[in-house]
């Protein structure tokens, strides 16, 4: 199983079988949010009282930390790190809009696109934006 790491702090947000961050809504309320490891699995846990909409834009950050997890490359995308079963680093980007599935995985060399929405995103720059972490 793969490991899911903070950017900032490099520490792990995967326990179990969820990638937990701290998300704030449109409305500035803030709740934790759980997301499936496995990359294009868009199921997501959440407390019932915490109100997202289809379509709104949210902000992730680290739960550790409290470092942003927005992205470089698009204000929309959120940024992990991903540790693969041999130790080794990737960028994982995806969509920090609800509803919206798109998600990129890269190790610097290639970049993996998963989720329907992917397209929304591809004229981004793959490039030296894809930096080694470790
Ligand atoms: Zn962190």
């Amino acid at each position: 199983m793969n490991d899911f790491l903070c950017p900032a702090c490099k520490k792990h947000l995967r326990v179990g079988d969820n990638i937990i961050f701290k998300v704030k809504n449109s409305k500035k309320n803030s709740a934790l949010l759980l997301l499936s490891p496995q990359i294009g699995n868009y199921t997501s846990h959440k407390h019932p009282t915490f109100e997202i909409q289809n379509g709104e834009s949210l902000e992730f950050y680290c739960p550790l930390c409290s470092a942003s997890l927005i992205s470089d490359i698009h204000k929309n995308l959120a940024h992990v790190l991903l540790l693969d079963e041999k130790g080794e680093s990737h960028n994982v980007y995806f969509s920090q809009v609800v509803g919206e599935h798109s998600t990129f995985e890269t190790d610097g060399e290639s970049v993996h696109i998963e989720g329907e929405d992917a397209g929304r995103y591809t004229y981004f720059k793959i490039g030296d934006k894809f930096r080694k972490y470790f």
